[in-house]
């Protein structure tokens, strides 16, 4: 008996182990897992109550995608490595660091921005200034974290005095991101201003394109206003949470509210 019970706990342990490996960070609660033991008194009495049990078992996310993620990673910091030696165009020149975009391997939401500015050159991230502040904000009020989405720019070295990207360094810098989303394989682009959607998808016109959905190699795209046009302009934060939460609706997620937020 003694044995068995031994030779049993050794196979849970390495079934946990293996899933682990596999990328398993969480596993779902069964019907009162855990809390229907017999109840004290033994047989007879009844079992923990199933519907409280799962009233505390946290709402299924969808299931990791572990073994396209270790891949993606290796792409991801393979294409990195690239970028950082990359002299195709001349904002090679005045660049401090490279920034290839930063993020979960395999997210649900690729969000696409124009350039580094000097905090985003400075540190090597994307988005990390104060545009960066108000993206982080706008993830957070989607229900995500930063760590559970992809961020990254058209041009992938910070353009002198913060202008724009000139369209032949946006054609030259286009296919490391273009490697980036066939690594990715995100369900849903968040293109951020007039820049990322003419680079990535040839449309003009963010203020007419925007809260309009489009595809890129039959990946949805939403285009919405860049943060830093929102520093500006307050008012349309407005717009840009419609966007948002046509995101949500496009990916099954409920709009979260300060309660289950
Ligand atoms: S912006 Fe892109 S294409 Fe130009 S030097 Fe930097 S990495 Fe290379």
């Amino acid at each position: 008996m003694q044995e068995n019970l031994s030779r049993l706990t050794g196979d849970i342990l390495n079934y946990l182990h293996f899933l682990k490996d596999e990328g398993v960070r969480s596993l779902p609660c069964a019907a009162g897992g855990g809390r229907d033991w017999p109840a004290p008194g033994g047989p007879g009495r009844s079992r923990a109550p199933t519907r409280a049990a799962d009233a505390a078992c946290p709402k299924p996310r969808p299931a990791p995608r572990a073994a396209s993620a270790q891949d993606s990673s290796n792409a991801l910091l393979e294409i990195a490595g690239r970028v950082a030696a990359c002299e195709r165009c001349a904002l090679h020149k005045t660049r401090t660091r490279t920034v290839p975009g930063q993020g979960h391997p395999a997210p649900d939401i690729l969000f696409v921005g124009e350039g580094p500015g000097e905090d985003e050159d400075l540190q090597g991230l994307a988005f990390v200034g104060e545009a960066g502040k108000l993206l982080t904000r706008m993830i957070e009020a989607m229900g995500y974290g930063r760590e559970e989405v992809f961020i990254a720019n058209i041009v992938k070295c910070r353009p002198p005095h913060n202008r724009k990207p000139e369209p032949g360094e946006s054609a030259q810098c286009l296919p490391f991101l273009e490697e980036q989303i066939s690594a990715l394989k995100p369900r849903v682009i968040v293109t951020l201003g007039g820049t990322a959607l003419e680079a990535l998808l040839k449309v003009s016109g963010i203020t007419r394109a925007r809260g309009q959905w489009l595809e890129y190699k039959g990946i949805p795209v939403m285009p919405t206003f860049h943060p830093s046009y929102l520093l500006r302009v307050p008012t349309a934060k407005r717009d840009v949470w419609n966007d948002l939460q046509a995101v949500l609706g496009r990916l099954g997620r409920a709009v979260p509210t300060p309660a289950n937020k």
